[in-house]
Protein backbone atom coordinates (compact mmCIF):
# COMPACT_ATOMS: atom_id res chain seq x y z
CA UNK A 1 0.00 0.00 0.00
CA UNK A 2 2.77 2.37 0.49
CA UNK A 3 3.22 2.85 -3.22
CA UNK A 4 -0.14 3.81 -3.45
CA UNK A 5 0.64 7.08 -1.07
CA UNK A 6 3.40 8.19 -3.53
CA UNK A 7 1.83 11.19 -4.94
CA UNK A 8 3.24 13.71 -7.51
CA UNK A 9 4.25 17.18 -6.18
CA UNK A 10 3.30 20.56 -8.30
CA UNK A 11 7.17 20.00 -9.72
CA UNK A 12 6.05 16.83 -10.94
CA UNK A 13 8.61 14.68 -8.76
CA UNK A 14 7.65 11.90 -6.80
CA UNK A 15 6.93 13.01 -2.70
CA UNK A 16 8.26 10.56 -0.38
CA UNK A 17 5.99 8.27 0.94
CA UNK A 18 4.70 7.79 4.01
CA UNK A 19 0.98 8.72 6.37
CA UNK A 20 2.51 12.42 6.92
CA UNK A 21 2.62 12.75 3.58
CA UNK A 22 -0.88 11.89 2.38
CA UNK A 23 -2.20 14.96 4.41
CA UNK A 24 -0.51 16.85 1.88
CA UNK A 25 -1.37 15.03 -1.54
CA UNK A 26 -1.64 16.77 -4.86
CA UNK A 27 -3.76 15.54 -7.61
CA UNK A 28 -1.50 14.52 -10.50
CA UNK A 29 -3.49 16.13 -13.37
CA UNK A 30 -4.63 19.47 -11.79
CA UNK A 31 -1.75 19.34 -9.50
CA UNK A 32 -3.98 21.49 -7.16
CA UNK A 33 -3.76 20.25 -2.91
CA UNK A 34 -6.28 17.87 -1.52
CA UNK A 35 -7.24 20.50 0.58
CA UNK A 36 -8.69 22.39 -2.27
CA UNK A 37 -10.12 19.50 -4.24
CA UNK A 38 -11.35 17.54 -1.61
CA UNK A 39 -10.20 13.58 -1.22
CA UNK A 40 -8.25 12.42 -3.55
CA UNK A 41 -8.73 8.71 -5.12
CA UNK A 42 -5.77 6.39 -5.12
CA UNK A 43 -4.77 4.95 -8.44
CA UNK A 44 -2.28 2.37 -9.04
CA UNK A 45 1.42 3.13 -10.01
CA UNK A 46 1.37 5.87 -6.81
CA UNK A 47 -0.96 8.27 -8.58
CA UNK A 48 -4.03 10.34 -7.18
CA UNK A 49 -6.29 11.74 -8.55
CA UNK A 50 -8.98 14.45 -8.11
CA UNK A 51 -12.93 13.90 -8.64
CA UNK A 52 -12.86 16.85 -11.00
CA UNK A 53 -10.25 15.39 -13.54
CA UNK A 54 -11.81 11.98 -12.74
CA UNK A 55 -14.89 13.18 -14.44
CA UNK A 56 -13.58 14.91 -16.89
CA UNK A 57 -11.33 12.37 -17.94
CA UNK A 58 -14.46 10.02 -18.14
CA UNK A 59 -16.25 13.38 -20.03
CA UNK A 60 -13.59 13.30 -22.77
CA UNK A 61 -12.96 9.80 -23.79
CA UNK A 62 -17.18 9.28 -24.24
CA UNK A 63 -16.91 12.29 -26.67
CA UNK A 64 -14.09 10.34 -28.42
CA UNK A 65 -15.86 7.39 -28.64
CA UNK A 66 -13.35 5.84 -26.61
CA UNK A 67 -13.12 2.33 -27.65
CA UNK A 68 -14.95 -0.48 -25.36
CA UNK A 69 -15.94 2.64 -23.33
CA UNK A 70 -19.74 3.81 -24.39
CA UNK A 71 -22.08 0.93 -22.69
CA UNK A 72 -19.61 -0.16 -20.78
CA UNK A 73 -20.77 -0.24 -17.24
CA UNK A 74 -18.76 2.26 -14.70
CA UNK A 75 -18.40 -0.97 -12.47
CA UNK A 76 -16.21 -2.36 -15.28
CA UNK A 77 -13.78 0.22 -15.24
CA UNK A 78 -10.80 -0.79 -13.64
CA UNK A 79 -10.73 1.49 -10.93
CA UNK A 80 -14.36 2.66 -10.04
CA UNK A 81 -17.61 1.36 -8.59
CA UNK A 82 -20.62 3.32 -9.91
CA UNK A 83 -20.78 5.10 -6.59
CA UNK A 84 -17.77 7.09 -6.89
CA UNK A 85 -18.43 7.51 -10.87
CA UNK A 86 -22.33 8.73 -10.09
CA UNK A 87 -23.04 5.45 -12.18
CA UNK A 88 -23.18 8.33 -15.47
CA UNK A 89 -23.22 6.06 -18.63
CA UNK A 90 -25.86 3.33 -17.38
CA UNK A 91 -28.68 6.09 -16.86
CA UNK A 92 -27.27 7.90 -20.00
CA UNK A 93 -27.70 4.71 -22.05
CA UNK A 94 -31.28 3.84 -21.14
CA UNK A 95 -31.87 7.42 -21.93
CA UNK A 96 -30.98 6.97 -26.05
CA UNK A 97 -32.67 3.70 -26.09
CA UNK A 98 -35.68 5.40 -24.77
CA UNK A 99 -35.65 8.23 -27.35
CA UNK A 100 -35.45 6.56 -30.24
CA UNK A 101 -38.18 5.49 -31.72
CA UNK A 102 -39.56 2.14 -32.41
CA UNK A 103 -41.81 2.85 -35.36
CA UNK A 104 -42.35 5.86 -37.23
CA UNK A 105 -45.48 4.81 -38.80
CA UNK A 106 -48.39 3.01 -37.65
CA UNK A 107 -48.44 -0.58 -38.59
CA UNK A 108 -51.28 -2.05 -41.37
CA UNK A 109 -53.98 -2.62 -39.00
CA UNK A 110 -53.61 1.35 -37.97
CA UNK A 111 -52.65 2.68 -41.14
CA UNK A 112 -56.05 4.82 -42.03
CA UNK A 113 -57.80 2.65 -45.09
CA UNK A 114 -58.45 4.84 -48.28
CA UNK A 115 -61.82 6.25 -47.49
CA UNK A 116 -60.67 7.08 -44.19
CA UNK A 117 -58.25 9.53 -45.45
CA UNK A 118 -60.59 10.99 -47.94
CA UNK A 119 -62.84 11.14 -44.87
CA UNK A 120 -60.45 13.52 -42.70
CA UNK A 121 -59.16 15.34 -46.32
CA UNK A 122 -63.16 15.92 -46.67
CA UNK A 123 -63.12 18.31 -43.91
CA UNK A 124 -60.99 20.93 -44.86
CA UNK A 125 -60.28 20.45 -48.81
CA UNK A 126 -63.69 21.57 -51.21
CA UNK A 127 -64.20 19.69 -54.06
CA UNK A 128 -60.95 18.15 -55.63
CA UNK A 129 -62.75 14.69 -55.55
CA UNK A 130 -60.51 13.15 -57.84
CA UNK A 131 -56.87 14.42 -56.42
CA UNK A 132 -58.47 13.23 -52.98
CA UNK A 133 -58.95 9.49 -54.02
CA UNK A 134 -55.37 9.45 -55.92
CA UNK A 135 -53.54 11.05 -53.56
CA UNK A 136 -55.72 8.91 -50.46
CA UNK A 137 -55.05 5.17 -52.40
CA UNK A 138 -51.42 7.01 -53.08
CA UNK A 139 -50.25 7.22 -49.63
CA UNK A 140 -52.11 4.30 -48.14
CA UNK A 141 -50.18 2.26 -50.98
CA UNK A 142 -46.73 4.12 -49.80
CA UNK A 143 -46.46 3.04 -46.56
CA UNK A 144 -48.13 -0.15 -47.15
CA UNK A 145 -45.08 -0.43 -49.62
CA UNK A 146 -42.35 0.65 -46.51
CA UNK A 147 -43.94 -1.88 -44.06
CA UNK A 148 -43.74 -4.60 -46.53
CA UNK A 149 -40.09 -3.56 -48.10
CA UNK A 150 -39.09 -3.52 -44.18
CA UNK A 151 -40.18 -7.01 -43.44
CA UNK A 152 -39.18 -8.78 -47.12
CA UNK A 153 -36.93 -11.27 -47.44
CA UNK A 154 -34.85 -12.16 -49.91
CA UNK A 155 -37.01 -13.58 -53.13
CA UNK A 156 -40.07 -11.65 -51.91
CA UNK A 157 -41.70 -9.11 -54.00
CA UNK A 158 -40.37 -5.47 -53.63
CA UNK A 159 -43.17 -2.98 -54.34
CA UNK A 160 -41.68 0.12 -56.34
CA UNK A 161 -42.33 3.41 -55.21
CA UNK A 162 -44.73 5.47 -56.35
CA UNK A 163 -44.77 9.39 -56.76
CA UNK A 164 -47.25 12.02 -57.82
CA UNK A 165 -47.49 14.67 -60.43
CA UNK A 166 -50.14 16.97 -59.90
CA UNK A 167 -50.94 19.24 -61.99
CA UNK A 168 -53.47 22.42 -61.69
CA UNK A 169 -53.77 26.06 -62.32
CA UNK A 170 -52.58 28.07 -59.18
CA UNK A 171 -54.39 28.32 -56.31
CA UNK A 172 -56.54 25.51 -56.66
CA UNK A 173 -55.57 23.18 -53.64
CA UNK A 174 -52.58 21.55 -54.57
CA UNK A 175 -49.89 22.72 -51.48
CA UNK A 176 -53.19 23.12 -49.58
CA UNK A 177 -53.47 19.41 -50.02
CA UNK A 178 -50.68 17.81 -49.60
CA UNK A 179 -50.26 20.01 -46.15
CA UNK A 180 -53.28 19.11 -44.74
CA UNK A 181 -52.45 15.05 -45.61
CA UNK A 182 -49.36 15.49 -44.07
CA UNK A 183 -50.53 17.11 -41.10
CA UNK A 184 -53.53 14.53 -40.86
CA UNK A 185 -50.63 11.33 -40.85
CA UNK A 186 -48.47 13.38 -39.16
CA UNK A 187 -45.40 12.90 -40.93
CA UNK A 188 -42.58 15.36 -41.46
CA UNK A 189 -43.57 17.47 -44.49
CA UNK A 190 -41.01 19.51 -47.01
CA UNK A 191 -42.27 22.08 -49.49
CA UNK A 192 -39.82 23.11 -52.31
CA UNK A 193 -39.84 25.31 -55.23
CA UNK A 194 -38.05 23.96 -58.24
CA UNK A 195 -37.77 27.68 -59.28
CA UNK A 196 -34.75 28.20 -56.50
CA UNK A 197 -33.03 24.61 -57.70
CA UNK A 198 -29.69 24.48 -59.53
CA UNK A 199 -27.20 22.07 -60.77
CA UNK A 200 -24.82 21.81 -57.89
CA UNK A 201 -21.89 24.18 -58.28
CA UNK A 202 -24.28 26.50 -59.63
CA UNK A 203 -25.83 29.79 -57.79
CA UNK A 204 -29.06 28.67 -56.13
CA UNK A 205 -29.97 25.83 -54.35
CA UNK A 206 -28.86 22.45 -54.21
CA UNK A 207 -31.52 19.86 -55.00
CA UNK A 208 -30.46 18.04 -51.87
CA UNK A 209 -31.56 21.18 -50.02
CA UNK A 210 -35.22 19.70 -50.69
CA UNK A 211 -34.13 17.15 -48.00
CA UNK A 212 -32.23 19.32 -45.91
CA UNK A 213 -35.98 21.03 -45.34
CA UNK A 214 -37.57 17.65 -44.60
CA UNK A 215 -34.75 17.00 -42.19
CA UNK A 216 -35.62 20.16 -40.30
CA UNK A 217 -39.24 19.62 -40.53
CA UNK A 218 -38.38 16.48 -38.92
CA UNK A 219 -36.34 18.26 -35.50
CA UNK A 220 -33.23 16.67 -37.87
CA UNK A 221 -34.58 12.91 -36.95
CA UNK A 222 -33.10 11.39 -39.60
CA UNK A 223 -35.12 8.07 -39.17
CA UNK A 224 -38.55 9.89 -39.22
CA UNK A 225 -36.84 12.33 -42.36
CA UNK A 226 -36.70 9.26 -44.12
CA UNK A 227 -40.49 8.45 -43.82
CA UNK A 228 -41.57 11.84 -44.23
CA UNK A 229 -43.05 13.54 -47.60
CA UNK A 230 -41.65 16.16 -50.01
CA UNK A 231 -43.46 18.42 -52.06
CA UNK A 232 -41.76 20.04 -54.93
CA UNK A 233 -44.10 22.82 -56.49
CA UNK A 234 -43.95 24.93 -59.85
CA UNK A 235 -42.38 21.64 -61.61
CA UNK A 236 -43.71 22.97 -64.95
CA UNK A 237 -40.66 25.26 -64.45
CA UNK A 238 -38.38 22.78 -65.14
CA UNK A 239 -39.33 22.00 -68.65
CA UNK A 240 -36.49 22.13 -70.81
CA UNK A 241 -36.39 25.15 -72.89
CA UNK A 242 -36.56 25.21 -76.59
CA UNK A 243 -33.92 27.19 -78.69
CA UNK A 244 -31.18 27.10 -75.59
CA UNK A 245 -27.68 27.42 -76.49
CA UNK A 246 -25.98 27.48 -73.38
CA UNK A 247 -26.22 24.33 -70.78
CA UNK A 248 -30.03 24.44 -69.07
CA UNK A 249 -28.64 24.80 -64.94
CA UNK A 250 -32.13 25.29 -63.75
CA UNK A 251 -34.26 23.31 -66.03
CA UNK A 252 -33.23 19.88 -67.84
CA UNK A 253 -30.17 19.74 -65.44
CA UNK A 254 -32.25 20.09 -62.03
CA UNK A 255 -34.63 16.97 -63.78
CA UNK A 256 -31.97 15.47 -64.36
CA UNK A 257 -30.64 15.37 -60.64
CA UNK A 258 -33.74 15.12 -58.82
CA UNK A 259 -34.05 11.14 -60.69
CA UNK A 260 -31.59 10.09 -58.25
CA UNK A 261 -34.04 11.13 -55.34
CA UNK A 262 -37.29 10.38 -56.70
CA UNK A 263 -35.94 6.97 -57.37
CA UNK A 264 -34.67 6.21 -53.82
CA UNK A 265 -30.58 6.66 -53.25
CA UNK A 266 -28.47 7.31 -50.39
CA UNK A 267 -27.98 11.37 -50.56
CA UNK A 268 -25.44 13.37 -48.80
CA UNK A 269 -27.40 16.43 -47.49
CA UNK A 270 -25.94 19.41 -46.20
CA UNK A 271 -27.90 20.09 -42.80
CA UNK A 272 -29.33 23.73 -41.88
CA UNK A 273 -27.86 24.83 -45.99
CA UNK A 274 -28.94 25.16 -48.95
CA UNK A 275 -26.21 23.87 -50.08
CA UNK A 276 -23.02 22.22 -50.02
CA UNK A 277 -19.89 23.42 -49.07
CA UNK A 278 -16.85 22.76 -46.83
CA UNK A 279 -18.16 24.50 -43.89
CA UNK A 280 -21.84 22.60 -44.02
CA UNK A 281 -21.89 19.46 -41.89
CA UNK A 282 -23.48 16.84 -44.34
CA UNK A 283 -25.71 13.62 -43.25
CA UNK A 284 -26.41 10.65 -45.13
CA UNK A 285 -30.40 10.18 -46.15
CA UNK A 286 -32.01 6.99 -47.89
CA UNK A 287 -34.71 8.74 -49.93
CA UNK A 288 -36.26 4.82 -50.67
CA UNK A 289 -39.08 5.56 -47.72
CA UNK A 290 -39.64 9.19 -48.43
CA UNK A 291 -42.70 9.70 -50.95
CA UNK A 292 -42.39 12.58 -53.49
CA UNK A 293 -44.85 14.47 -55.14
CA UNK A 294 -44.25 16.99 -57.65
CA UNK A 295 -46.48 19.83 -58.33
CA UNK A 296 -47.09 22.63 -60.95
CA UNK A 297 -49.64 24.45 -63.22
CA UNK A 298 -48.06 23.27 -66.72
CA UNK A 299 -49.68 26.38 -68.31
CA UNK A 300 -50.46 25.83 -72.03
CA UNK A 301 -50.71 21.64 -71.67
CA UNK A 302 -54.16 21.82 -72.40
CA UNK A 303 -53.11 23.34 -75.52
CA UNK A 304 -50.83 20.31 -76.24
CA UNK A 305 -53.56 17.65 -74.92
CA UNK A 306 -56.27 20.02 -77.21
CA UNK A 307 -54.06 19.49 -80.43
CA UNK A 308 -53.38 15.54 -79.68
CA UNK A 309 -57.24 14.97 -79.53
CA UNK A 310 -57.74 16.99 -82.47
CA UNK A 311 -55.48 14.92 -84.23
CA UNK A 312 -56.68 11.39 -83.25
CA UNK A 313 -60.19 12.96 -84.06
CA UNK A 314 -59.44 13.47 -87.56
CA UNK A 315 -62.34 13.75 -90.07
CA UNK A 316 -65.31 12.08 -91.21
CA UNK A 317 -67.97 9.39 -88.69
CA UNK A 318 -65.08 9.47 -86.08
CA UNK A 319 -65.03 12.86 -85.70
CA UNK A 320 -65.32 14.97 -82.32
CA UNK A 321 -67.19 18.17 -82.04
CA UNK A 322 -64.85 20.91 -82.08
CA UNK A 323 -66.34 22.05 -79.15
CA UNK A 324 -65.55 19.19 -76.95
CA UNK A 325 -62.17 20.44 -76.43
CA UNK A 326 -63.18 23.87 -74.73
CA UNK A 327 -63.54 23.06 -71.00
CA UNK A 328 -59.73 23.45 -70.30
CA UNK A 329 -60.44 21.74 -67.05
CA UNK A 330 -61.99 18.14 -68.49
CA UNK A 331 -59.24 18.53 -70.94
CA UNK A 332 -56.42 18.43 -68.26
CA UNK A 333 -57.81 15.47 -67.11
CA UNK A 334 -57.40 13.67 -70.45
CA UNK A 335 -53.50 13.97 -69.92
CA UNK A 336 -51.13 11.92 -70.66
CA UNK A 337 -46.89 11.29 -70.71
CA UNK A 338 -46.81 12.23 -73.96
CA UNK A 339 -48.31 15.50 -73.69
CA UNK A 340 -45.80 16.23 -70.90
CA UNK A 341 -43.28 15.33 -72.87
CA UNK A 342 -44.10 17.29 -75.62
CA UNK A 343 -44.26 20.21 -72.81
CA UNK A 344 -40.32 19.64 -71.70
CA UNK A 345 -40.33 17.15 -69.26
CA UNK A 346 -37.89 14.47 -69.47
CA UNK A 347 -39.54 11.11 -70.06
CA UNK A 348 -36.77 9.35 -67.42
CA UNK A 349 -38.29 11.91 -64.73
CA UNK A 350 -41.85 11.18 -65.30
CA UNK A 351 -41.25 7.36 -65.51
CA UNK A 352 -40.27 8.16 -61.66
CA UNK A 353 -43.60 10.37 -61.16
CA UNK A 354 -46.43 7.48 -62.07
CA UNK A 355 -49.39 8.95 -60.31
CA UNK A 356 -50.53 11.49 -62.44
CA UNK A 357 -53.63 13.58 -60.37
CA UNK A 358 -54.86 16.79 -62.45
CA UNK A 359 -57.14 19.07 -60.46
CA UNK A 360 -60.12 21.05 -61.01
CA UNK A 361 -59.87 24.81 -61.38
CA UNK A 362 -61.59 26.99 -59.52
CA UNK A 363 -65.40 28.06 -60.46
CA UNK A 364 -67.46 30.21 -58.69
CA UNK A 365 -69.52 27.54 -56.81
CA UNK A 366 -66.43 25.92 -55.41
CA UNK A 367 -64.93 29.36 -54.66
CA UNK A 368 -67.85 30.09 -52.21
CA UNK A 369 -67.87 26.67 -50.60
CA UNK A 370 -64.29 27.10 -49.69
CA UNK A 371 -65.58 30.56 -47.91
CA UNK A 372 -67.85 28.61 -45.31
CA UNK A 373 -67.58 24.67 -45.44
CA UNK A 374 -63.81 23.70 -44.52
CA UNK A 375 -63.42 23.38 -40.48
CA UNK A 376 -61.14 26.27 -40.77
CA UNK A 377 -62.79 28.88 -43.24
CA UNK A 378 -62.40 31.71 -43.72
CA UNK A 379 -65.62 33.08 -42.41
CA UNK A 380 -65.59 30.73 -39.52
CA UNK A 381 -62.50 32.53 -38.34
CA UNK A 382 -63.95 36.38 -38.63
CA UNK A 383 -67.26 34.75 -37.07
CA UNK A 384 -64.88 33.89 -33.93
CA UNK A 385 -63.06 37.11 -34.07
CA UNK A 386 -66.57 39.05 -33.44
CA UNK A 387 -67.85 36.30 -31.37
CA UNK A 388 -65.18 37.48 -29.08
CA UNK A 389 -66.60 41.14 -29.19
CA UNK A 390 -70.59 39.48 -28.75
CA UNK A 391 -70.82 40.26 -32.53
CA UNK A 392 -73.02 38.33 -34.88
CA UNK A 393 -71.52 38.13 -38.29
CA UNK A 394 -73.10 37.08 -41.15
CA UNK A 395 -72.64 37.32 -45.10
CA UNK A 396 -75.66 37.33 -47.69
CA UNK A 397 -75.67 34.90 -49.71
CA UNK A 398 -75.01 37.34 -52.76
CA UNK A 399 -72.27 38.79 -50.30
CA UNK A 400 -70.86 35.28 -50.90
CA UNK A 401 -70.96 35.00 -54.62
CA UNK A 402 -69.92 38.88 -55.21
CA UNK A 403 -66.62 37.73 -52.95
CA UNK A 404 -66.20 34.54 -55.23
CA UNK A 405 -66.36 36.78 -58.59
CA UNK A 406 -63.91 39.32 -57.77
CA UNK A 407 -61.50 36.12 -56.48
CA UNK A 408 -62.36 34.71 -60.08
CA UNK A 409 -61.16 37.65 -61.34
CA UNK A 410 -57.99 38.05 -60.00
CA UNK A 411 -57.15 34.37 -61.84
CA UNK A 412 -55.41 33.37 -58.38
CA UNK A 413 -57.80 30.79 -57.40
CA UNK A 414 -58.83 30.44 -54.13
CA UNK A 415 -55.88 32.15 -52.92
CA UNK A 416 -57.42 35.23 -53.75
CA UNK A 417 -60.22 34.78 -51.57
CA UNK A 418 -58.40 36.09 -47.97
CA UNK A 419 -57.03 39.34 -49.77
CA UNK A 420 -60.53 40.28 -51.05
CA UNK A 421 -62.63 39.57 -47.52
CA UNK A 422 -59.46 41.31 -45.45
CA UNK A 423 -59.80 44.39 -47.56
CA UNK A 424 -63.62 44.46 -47.32
CA UNK A 425 -63.54 43.51 -43.44
CA UNK A 426 -60.97 45.74 -42.04
CA UNK A 427 -63.46 48.73 -41.74
CA UNK A 428 -66.07 46.76 -40.36
CA UNK A 429 -63.33 45.33 -37.87
CA UNK A 430 -62.39 49.01 -37.02
CA UNK A 431 -65.83 50.33 -36.81
CA UNK A 432 -67.85 47.50 -34.86
CA UNK A 433 -65.60 47.86 -31.42
CA UNK A 434 -66.09 51.47 -30.95
CA UNK A 435 -69.99 50.80 -30.33
CA UNK A 436 -71.25 48.62 -27.68
CA UNK A 437 -74.81 48.21 -28.61
CA UNK A 438 -74.02 46.89 -32.04
CA UNK A 439 -74.95 43.01 -31.77
CA UNK A 440 -75.30 42.14 -35.13
CA UNK A 441 -73.46 42.92 -38.66
CA UNK A 442 -74.45 41.61 -42.12
CA UNK A 443 -72.56 41.50 -45.31
CA UNK A 444 -74.04 42.34 -48.23
CA UNK A 445 -73.75 42.03 -51.59
CA UNK A 446 -74.08 45.69 -52.06
CA UNK A 447 -71.30 46.26 -49.51
CA UNK A 448 -68.70 43.70 -51.33
CA UNK A 449 -69.71 45.66 -54.83
CA UNK A 450 -69.20 49.04 -53.23
CA UNK A 451 -73.15 50.86 -53.49
CA UNK A 452 -74.23 50.23 -50.03
CA UNK A 453 -72.90 49.30 -46.56
CA UNK A 454 -72.92 46.80 -44.19
CA UNK A 455 -76.13 45.89 -42.32
CA UNK A 456 -75.67 46.71 -38.65
CA UNK A 457 -78.13 45.54 -35.99
CA UNK A 458 -78.27 47.01 -32.43
CA UNK A 459 -78.77 44.71 -29.34
CA UNK A 460 -82.00 43.52 -27.92
CA UNK A 461 -84.22 44.42 -30.93
CA UNK A 462 -85.75 42.03 -33.15
CA UNK A 463 -84.04 40.72 -36.10
CA UNK A 464 -84.84 41.93 -39.54
CA UNK A 465 -86.20 39.26 -41.92
CA UNK A 466 -84.03 39.64 -45.16
P1 LIG B 1 -51.70 25.81 -55.29
O1 LIG B 1 -52.59 24.90 -56.07
O2 LIG B 1 -51.20 26.95 -56.12
O3 LIG B 1 -50.64 25.07 -54.54
P2 LIG B 1 -52.65 26.37 -52.66
O4 LIG B 1 -52.83 24.97 -52.22
O5 LIG B 1 -51.48 27.10 -52.12
O6 LIG B 1 -52.66 26.49 -54.23
O7 LIG B 1 -54.00 27.18 -52.31
C1 LIG B 1 -54.00 28.50 -51.77
C2 LIG B 1 -54.98 28.61 -50.64
O8 LIG B 1 -56.31 28.47 -51.14
C3 LIG B 1 -54.84 27.50 -49.61
O9 LIG B 1 -54.00 27.91 -48.56
C4 LIG B 1 -56.24 27.27 -49.10
O10 LIG B 1 -56.53 28.13 -48.03
C5 LIG B 1 -57.11 27.69 -50.26
N1 LIG B 1 -57.63 26.56 -51.02
C6 LIG B 1 -57.27 26.23 -52.28
N2 LIG B 1 -57.96 25.19 -52.72
C7 LIG B 1 -58.77 24.83 -51.72
C8 LIG B 1 -59.75 23.78 -51.56
N3 LIG B 1 -60.01 22.93 -52.54
N4 LIG B 1 -60.42 23.71 -50.40
C9 LIG B 1 -60.17 24.58 -49.40
N5 LIG B 1 -59.28 25.58 -49.49
C10 LIG B 1 -58.58 25.70 -50.62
Amino acid sequence: MADQNNTNTPGGESSPSGSENRKNRFCSMCHRSEEITGKLMDLPGGLCVCNDCMQRSFDSMKNMNFPGFNGMPLTGFPFFSAGEAGGAPQPEKKKKEEKKPEKQIPDLAHLPAPHRIKAMLDEYVVGQERAKRALSVAVYNHYKRVLANEEAKEGDVRIEKSNLLMLGPTGCGKTFLVRTLAGLLDVPLAVADATSLTEAGYIGDDIESVLSKLLAAADNDVERAEQGIVFIDEIDKLAKKTNQHSRDVSGEAVQQGLLKLLEGADVEVPVGASSKNGMVPLQTMNTDNILFICGGAFPDLTGIIKQRLQNKSGVGFGAVLKDEFDDDNKLLHQVTVEDLRTFGMIPEFLGRLPVLVPFDAMDEDMLVRILYEPKNAILRQYKRLFEMDEVELSFTDGALHAIAKKAMERGTGARALRAIIEEFMMDVMYEIPRDDNIGRVTVTEEYINGTGAPLIEMRGVPRLTQ
